[in-house]
């Protein structure tokens, strides 16, 4: 499948890599092919959120979800990355929150009865917390003297927010983990001052509305997780 007009939403740190150390999971929705996940896409592609990309796609045999995509060649172009994967434009500002609250659902919940893997919902009720493991699968947090990013599943620490959805179809608020790359980064950059994440994405803020973007996992699919928090200044 060709894309030229998929919208980045989110990166999200990839829950568990073999060999793809350096990689994250891009999401967005393309006018044309709707809900789209990449995986694996490099660290440094230069792609941020909001970014029109055009890319070639193919399945991947270890992800049976509609939504989900590989890039063509990609392991052969790995250290290449920007002659299969192009920014072609930025969506405007001014259509952002129009085409986020058009692609809204009532709930998580709902996306798994129609089978979708991919969705954005109305948070309320928000809080985030940092919850410790006692399990994990630690790995270096340096290599040759500089600290790497890892999967999610090596980190002793995890971001989750407790919310209820706009209609939510729960009993009780969601306890869904934040897989958004950013947070992993500030986990792995300021360890000792955590909950500052919250403050530095406005998620109490009354001045900033949020919406989440989220997914399911491809090993569990009833499991959903905030892939990103779209976040606009009213
Ligand atoms: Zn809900």
């Amino acid at each position: 499948m060709d894309v030229d007009d998929l919208i980045i939403l989110g990166h999200a740190v990839p829950d568990q890599v073999e060999d793809w150390y350096n990689c994250v999971c891009l999401a967005g929705w393309s006018p044309t092919a709707g809900f789209v996940r990449i995986f694996p896409v490099p660290l440094d592609s230069g792609i941020s959120r909001w970014d029109v990309i055009s890319v070639k796609l193919k399945r991947d045999h270890r992800d049976r979800r509609a939504e989900s995509w590989t890039i063509k060649d990609v392991k052969r172009h790995w250290e290449n990355i920007q002659g299969l994967i192009q920014t072609t434009g930025k969506l405007e500002r001014e259509k952002r929150l129009p085409l986020v609250q058009r692609l809204l659902v009532g709930c998580v919940e709902e996306l798994w009865q129609n089978r979708a893997s991919l969705g954005i919902i109305e948070p309320t009720q928000v809080e985030g917390f940092f919850l410790l493991e006692e399990i994990f699968h630690p790995q270096p947090l340096r290599v040759d003297g500089i600290t790497v990013p890892r999967p999610a599943r090596t980190y002793p620490t995890h971001p989750r927010i407790y919310y209820k959805c706009s209609r939510c179809l729960g009993k009780s608020r969601h306890d869904h983990q934040l897989m958004e790359w950013g947070a992993y980064e500030w986990m792995r950059k300021a360890p000792e001052d955590l909950d500052q994440f919250w403050e530095n994405i406005r998620l109490y803020d009354p001045e900033f509305k949020h919406y989440f973007f989220v997914g399911n996992q491809s090993s569990q699919r009833t499991s959903f997780m905030v892939i990103s928090v779209l976040s606009f200044q009213i």
